[in-house]
């Protein structure tokens, strides 16, 4: 998502709009034009390069579509946004082990915030999920009795998308959201084509039958029994079926995340 700064000063009947839209937390719900339209009145720069709205059953969806590796050096660590790009030498890391942009190769030591913001910029970029989304998961969180922290991190993995990335049925969780968008994905033998979709103890998750002939789906079958699958899953390389044996737990997450930065961030 784009990040909007309301200044004041400038008015105009869209700037009123906008702001009364926002204020009300409609951000997700423009319209593609009036998504450029604003990106393009706050920023001054056109905003097809850097994100696609994708019009699917009345929602714009939002995308991230330039580069990912990019993303790998911005947090300073690979991310795995496309499967095993990240494993060859083509991650842009390997190249040039510093921040993008023009000002990426000065010293810099990050301010207090800075190191919050970037952690929740490198989980929000993993799970590939936008910023409210992702608040709206931290709400729940803090709701929750649990730790505010690590049950915000096991909603995301509860995910259906990082669930099918897990059991190795996509290679990465971008793909997998793509495989479930376009409904081949079945949950307990129905389709479910909703990414965010949250798993529970006992869901059964498969390529639907028909989809096992896809090319990508075929590929990643001949692999599956080479995958790591976590303790928390199982999955039948056979019969091409997962199953969710428990709910995920804070030490079943690899990833190297603090998650209290994004607590203490969100905290303020
Ligand atoms: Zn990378």
């Amino acid at each position: 998502m784009v990040h909007v700064h309301l200044s004041g000063g400038v008015s105009s009947a869209a700037h009123h709009k906008y702001r009364a839209s926002l204020a009300r937390g409609n951000v997700l719900f423009f319209q593609a034009l009036q998504w450029k339209e604003l990106h393009t009145y706050f920023h001054q720069a056109p905003l097809e390069s850097t994100y696609s709205y994708v019009r699917k059953d009345r929602a714009n969806v939002a995308r991230y579509t330039d580069a990912v590796c990019r993303l790998c050096r911005r947090e300073n660590m690979k991310l795995f946004l496309k499967g095993e790009r990240c494993l060859s030498d083509k991650c842009a890391i390997n190249k040039r082990n510093y921040a993008p942009g023009q000002h990426g190769q000065r010293r810099t030591k990050l301010s207090e915030y800075g190191l919050q913001l970037r952690e929740k910029q490198k989980v929000k970029r993993t799970y590939g999920v936008l910023e409210l989304q992702f608040r709206r998961y931290f709400q729940k969180a803090a709701r929750s009795k649990e730790v505010t922290g690590s049950e915000l991190l096991i909603l995301l993995e509860r995910r259906l998308d990082n669930v099918v990335y897990l059991m190795g049925f996509a290679d990465s969780r971008a793909q997998a959201r793509q495989l479930i968008r376009h409904g081949h994905v079945r949950v307990n033998g129905r389709r479910v084509n909703i990414p965010s979709f949250l798993i529970k103890q006992g869901d059964s998750v498969e390529p639907r039958e028909r989809s096992r002939n896809l090319d990508v789906v075929r590929s990643l079958a001949e692999r599956l029994n080479q995958k790591q699958i976590p303790a928390w899953l199982h999955v039948d390389t056979e019969q091409m079926r997962g199953v969710v044996q428990t709910l995920p737990k804070r030490h079943d997450l690899t990833m190297p995340f603090h998650e209290q930065l994004i607590v203490e961030l969100y905290s303020k």
